[in-house]
């Protein structure tokens, strides 16, 4: 037998996350990954790096605590919000006979992580507006087992926030029966759609967020799930001893300050205001089909040929994110908000494409 052929039947079949990263691609300037255009400085203090971490390091739990206004028992820190996701998977589907619902076109993760510990996920369109589909999640909950149900507000790609009432229908239908999660890896940019408030009101109810989007540290690998403490305790049974490291555990204890708090969040005024300003000149460009509504720090258009635009900024050194072959996005492309400078040069690019 060949190496290949010992390993998992699963892994043997899976295609990985197509992160940017991996994708890879060689440019001047980044616009795929959601990241923040500027890079943060911090100091670290090396005295205890001979020692083991806390597994949940409580001056990280009490800051994040305080600024998504919630108890330090409801915040679980891990290593990004995508180690989150996989817990959630592990502890609540029995492999092979439980199921994740997804909504697709939506983030890629949720159904990798099913796929990687060998539970199905489960498909439902979402509808015309990019809402999920009441009545189809209903049936669908009737005739499979599906424990979580995984929701991203602001949805990556297409930018769509999820509205409460919608979501309280789903909450309504679960309770006892499975997990509802809301991923706002993007709230910062539309703080006021935040689902936080209803924690109290629903125990299966769990959000996730991350220091990797507008806090602009995706490289510290470091996000949090908040939801009721028996949620948490049961996702700390599953957790690695040791998922933040120290140097991780100073720069998001820093980063969670009260000053740099406020910092990001005269940045996100600033992207959100540079994503206006592009949206708004993309919209006059004949070939560009529709422009998505955005609540986020990225925006989904839709070309004439996106195939074209993509190739074309491609070799002229921007790197955009292409969502040509997902559900429902043909000749979409995802460009992410960057400075100032670099949007402006690239709206001059998509310009001189006319
Ligand atoms: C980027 C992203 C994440 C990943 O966050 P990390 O904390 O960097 O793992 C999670 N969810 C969505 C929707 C994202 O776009």
């Amino acid at each position: 037998m060949s190496i290949t052929e010992l390993a998992c039947k699963r892994v043997q079949e899976l295609t990985p996350y197509q992160s940017a990263r991996r994708i890879g691609g060689n440019g001047r300037i980044y616009l795929n990954a959601n990241e923040s255009p500027e890079c943060l400085h911090f100091d670290l203090d090396s005295s205890t790096y001979n020692r083991y971490p806390e597994c949940q390091p409580e001056e990280i739990l009490n800051a994040y605590a305080e600024y998504a206004g919630v108890k330090a028992e409801q915040v679980m820190v891990s290593r990004g919000s995508d180690e989150a996701i996989g817990l959630l998977v592990r502890t609540f589907c029995e492999p092979g006979k439980d199921q994740i619902l997804i909504c697709p076109p939506t983030y890629g993760m949720y159904s990798i992580a099913a796929e990687t510990n060998g539970v199905d996920f489960i498909k439902v369109a979402p509808t015309e507006d990019f809402q999920p589909d009441v009545p189809a999640i209903f049936k669908a909950l009737e005739e499979n087992s599906i424990k979580v149900l995984f929701f991203c507000s602001p949805n990556n790609p297409t930018g769509t926030v999820i509205k409460e009432e919608i979501l309280r229908q789903i909450l309504e239908k679960t309770q006892g029966k499975a997990l509802v999660v809301v991923d706002e890896a993007y709230i910062e940019f539309s703080p006021e759609m935040t689902m936080v408030k209803l924690l109290n009101e629903y125990k299966h109810l769990v959000v996730t967020r991350t220091l990797s989007k507008a806090f602009g540290l995706a490289g510290l690998r470091c996000g949090f799930t908040l939801a009721d403490p028996e949620i948490i305790g049961l996702l700390l049974k599953v957790i690695d001893p040791y998922p933040i490291c120290v140097p991780v555990a100073q720069v998001a204890t820093s980063a969670l300050s009260k000053e740099n708090i406020q910092n990001m969040q005269n940045r996100v005024t600033e992207l959100n205001s540079i994503r206006d300003e592009f949206t708004k000149e993309c919209k006059k460009l004949s070939y560009v089909t529709e422009v998505f509504d955005t609540n986020a720090n990225y925006v989904l258009l839709r070309f004439t040929d996106s195939e074209k635009v993509f190739n074309e900024a491609k070799k002229a050194g921007y790197i955009l994110r292409d969502f040509n072959d997902k559900p429902r996005l043909k000749n979409c492309i995802r460009i992410t908000v960057g400075s100032a400078s670099e949007m402006a040069e690239l709206l001059n690019f998509l310009k001189g494409l006319n």
